[in-house]
């Protein structure tokens, strides 16, 4: 496994003991911890550059300003969209698929018309489409999970034969590891002429993602799960797309001119910041790409992969442990989510806190996909690549003694 154990110097939080214990934080997919550098980058934002953006005229703005914007065209450039015009900074995955299922959905969509997601959304990723298919009139539709946690892609090749407007997919599901097919879901949504939307929340920061490559027509992904402060995201959303889009949020800078009666606005990501942005999320977001891009994506992915398979083959070998998502040797996201026959998840997650262990349990805000599955909820152990195979055998050995207490 590359060793990337050293960067762990570089994460404060880390070297702390929970309950008498050294912490184990194993809950990255619920939001990442973040490294001195990017802690840094915001006090020293706020010690030198701080003041608005886009509207001084004075050195700290000009200088906010265009550090603000240099970390858009960073942003293009780590998932490979073609212009930072593609960029709208959102306060993440979350709400990029609101401004989609708002506002695309709002001008496209009517009644007759389907969207199609998949049976293992995250609610962000499914009450919205929910409250824009019930304005509109159209048709919620999903495509089925099978029992190894894949998608059922002939189903899926059903559903895009119907009137179908759009189709909404996770990248890597935060409740399985599921890696989609992504590329071939777009291609074949492109066939059709229909529009596409990821949700990247679980990928950007874990797997090389190229927006292009993937060939979808929205991508959208939270800084705080790559390392980034919370509250900052972005949106990628294509510029052909982009254009035919009206506002959501009407307010200060998206406008080029207000009247009394009518006001017209700005193109591109401009008309969808409407107001002060998230100035030092963003200047955050910036210093924790040039992080991740430091250690290398293709390091990451690869620690992932690696630590993952050993937690796998580690858990499977417990007795009474019921894996959820792909077997074993099937490329998955850095996550392990499972049950014990002996002990309820929140009773299991508060033993292993006793531990110092931060696990994840329950729904993991996918309820339709724990009622598909017949689980209640699951506990879910996620992996950075801060984390360590010591790490794991410590979380093993806590659930060996969670299961001699509560059997
Ligand atoms: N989509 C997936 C797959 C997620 O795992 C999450 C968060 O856990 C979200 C969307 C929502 O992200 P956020 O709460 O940062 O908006």
């Amino acid at each position: 496994m590359s060793d990337l154990s050293h960067l762990r110097a570089d994460f404060p939080i880390l070297h702390q003991q929970v309950a008498g214990h050294p912490l184990v934080y194993f809950d990255s997919a619920a939001s990442s911890q973040k490294p001195r550098q990017v802690i840094d980058s915001l006090v020293h934002y706020y010690e030198h550059d701080n003041a608005n953006v886009h509207r001084g005229l004075h050195e700290l703005s000009n200088r906010s300003t265009t550090n603000f914007e240099n970390v858009r065209k960073k942003v293009a450039s780590f998932i490979g969209a073609a212009s930072d015009e593609e960029i709208i900074f959102t306060r993440g995955t979350t709400e990029g698929v609101n401004l989609v299922a708002n506002v695309w959905a709002n001008q496209f969509l009517k009644p007759g018309d389907e969207v199609v997601i998949t049976g293992m959304e995250h609610h962000s990723n499914l009450v919205p489409w929910q409250l824009a298919t019930q304005r509109s009139g159209a048709t919620l539709k999903y495509v089925p999970v099978l029992d190894d946690g894949t998608l059922d892609m002939a189903a899926l090749d059903e559903l895009l034969a119907g009137p179908v407007k759009l189709i909404a997919c996770v990248h890597i599901s935060n409740s399985l590891g599921t890696k989609n097919p992504v590329q071939e879901i777009c291609a074949k949504a492109k066939a059709r002429g229909i529009t596409t939307f990821i949700d990247g929340a679980q990928a950007v920061g874990h797997v090389p993602v190229n927006v292009r490559e993937i060939g979808c027509d929205f991508y959208a992904f939270s800084g705080h799960k790559m390392c980034a402060p919370t509250g900052i995201g972005a949106l990628y959303a294509r510029a052909e797309v982009m254009d035919q889009m009206q506002p959501w949020h009407g307010g200060g800078e998206m406008i080029e001119t207000v009247t009394m009666e009518r006001s017209t606005y700005k193109s591109g990501p401009a008309r969808f910041e409407a107001g002060t942005p998230d100035i030092a999320g963003v200047i955050g977001l910036g210093a924790a790409i040039d992080y991740l891009e430091r250690v290398g994506l293709e390091a990451i992915q690869e620690h992932g992969r690696e630590l993952t398979t050993y937690a796998l083959e580690k858990l499977v070998a417990l007795p009474g442990l019921r894996l959820l998502g792909p077997p074993i040797g099937v490329d998955r996201g850095s996550l392990a989510a499972f049950t014990l026959a002996c002990a309820h998840t929140h009773d299991l997650v508060e033993f292993a806190n006793t531990q110092g262990l931060a696990l994840r349990g329950g729904h993991h805000c996918t309820q339709p996909l724990m009622k598909r599955f017949k689980a209640p909820g699951t506990s879910r152990a996620s992996f950075y690549f801060y984390n360590t195979k010591a790490e794991v055998d410590r979380m093993i050995d806590i659930l060996q003694q969670a299961i001699a207490f509560f059997s």
